[in-house]
């Protein structure tokens, strides 16, 4: 019998695979993964340095105690070229291998800008332990940072680097931090704490050139001026990995799109995760696909059921200014209504009917998330 391959040894993988062993110990699973196939989590990469961790100090568990613990066949540092869907077979860097049904775990890249100058090769982004042990490298010999975007991660990053002690600026063409996540007056929340922790804002403009100086890197902003930093680092979003799915033929819009029970065009083919649109959504967040790999692994035994996802706030790790938040899909109708203001913010979304659909708590009212998410889900 082949096996299930899972492609992707990142949360989405790892669940899919430890839910289906808690359930099954003889289904055969092999997981594919172009990385080392260690386990971390991911979240930690954002706040990490202030903590002392280098990227071997963020490894739960490593890859080959996985694939004993779980019982899988490991093929780490093997890429996927392609799906081929008619024979059920990949084409891998190890060879070609044939599935009983395939699950797509494969994550998310991050957006890179095109930028003019001569260093403008050498912005950093970091989504995965790789790319952090370059940032920490990098960090030795920095003293100050200018990061890309000032959304979660941007904001992550900087509250964690200025903690450390980095002078570090924040470059987004929006308005204030977190736009993409909530309104104006909660957005801005963050400004102060984060500027007495050592952060400059510029917001409305952004990076368009940069170039090499003797000891870093001279760059220029849209607006005009121009600020020196010893180390770049985007944060600028992610784009979900649907290549593979596209080039098979499968349905992909934003992510590569299933269903309900987490299945493709394809009926042996599954996704979830970054690279998945889950009925519409695209939800790059620990929660979701925590829901969505336990729901996949009953499918995958055999189950007939479906993934439904409860309020899930998502907690921004900004410690000068904590944050939870219930994000609102962009074309919801309705209106942001201020609850309460202080050293922070409270506030609701509420639809046309004046039914709660989204919430934002910041500051001070942030321990009112669990109260918050009670009167969301009723
Ligand atoms: C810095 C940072 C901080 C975050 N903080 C939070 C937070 O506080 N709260 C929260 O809810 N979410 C947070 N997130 C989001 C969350 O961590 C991600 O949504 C989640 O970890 C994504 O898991 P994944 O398994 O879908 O993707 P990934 O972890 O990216 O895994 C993708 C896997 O696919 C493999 N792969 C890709 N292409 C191929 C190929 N062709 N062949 C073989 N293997 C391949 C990769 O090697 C990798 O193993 C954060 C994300 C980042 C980057």
């Amino acid at each position: 019998m082949n096996p299930i391959i899972v492609l992707g040894s990142g949360l989405a993988g790892y669940t899919v695979v430890r839910e289906l062993r808690k359930l099954n110990r003889d289904i055969p699973i092999t997981l594919v993964t172009r990385d080392g196939g260690d386990y971390y989590s991911k979240p930690t990469l954002s706040n990490a340095f202030a903590q002392h961790k280098d990227a071997a100090g963020l490894v739960l568990t490593r890859a080959a105690d996985m694939a004993q613990q779980q019982n899988f066949t490991l093929l780490a540092h093997t890429e996927v070229r392609a799906i081929n869907r008619e024979n059920k077979q990949l084409d891998t860097s190890a060879g070609t291998l044939s599935y009983d049904k395939l699950v797509l775990a494969l994550g998310a890249d991050p957006i890179r800008i095109p930028l003019q100058g001569d260093a403008a090769d050498e912005v950093l982004s970091v989504n995965d332990l790789d790319d952090y042990a370059k940032l920490r490298e990098k960090l030795n010999a920095a003293k100050s940072i200018a990061i890309m975007g000032g959304g979660l991660i941007g904001c992550e990053f900087a509250n964690d680097l200025a903690h450390a002690g980095f002078a570090v600026s924040v470059i987004d063409p929006g308005a204030y931090p977190l736009a993409s996540l909530m309104p104006e007056p909660a957005g801005k929340q963050l400004l102060g704490p984060l500027a007495k922790l050592g952060v400059s804002w510029h917001f409305g403009t952004s990076i368009s050139r940069m170039d090499k100086t003797a000891n870093g890197y001279t760059l220029t902003l849209a607006d005009g001026s121009s600020l020196q930093a010893d180390l770049v680092l985007s944060a600028v979003g992610l784009r979900p990995r649907i290549a593979l799915a596209q080039q098979a033929g499968l349905s992909v819009n934003r992510g590569i799109t299933v269903n309900a029970q987490l299945c493709s065009s394809d009926a042996h083919i599954y996704a979830l995760g970054d690279c998945a649109e889950i009925e519409g959504k695209v939800q790059p967040f620990v929660l979701p696909i925590m829901h969505a790999g336990r729901a996949l692994a009953r499918i995958l035994n055999g189950e007939d059921t479906s993934v439904i996802f409860p309020v899930m706030p998502v907690v921004v790790k900004t410690p000068a200014h904590p944050v939870a938040v219930s994000p609102v899909a962009r074309d919801e109708i309705g209106a942001w209504q201020e609850l309460a203001m202080g050293n922070g913010a409270k506030m609701v979304f509420a639809d046309a009917a004046n039914k709660l659909r989204g919430f934002v708590l910041t500051g001070e009212f942030v321990g009112e998330r669990n109260e918050m998410a009670k009167r969301l889900a009723g």
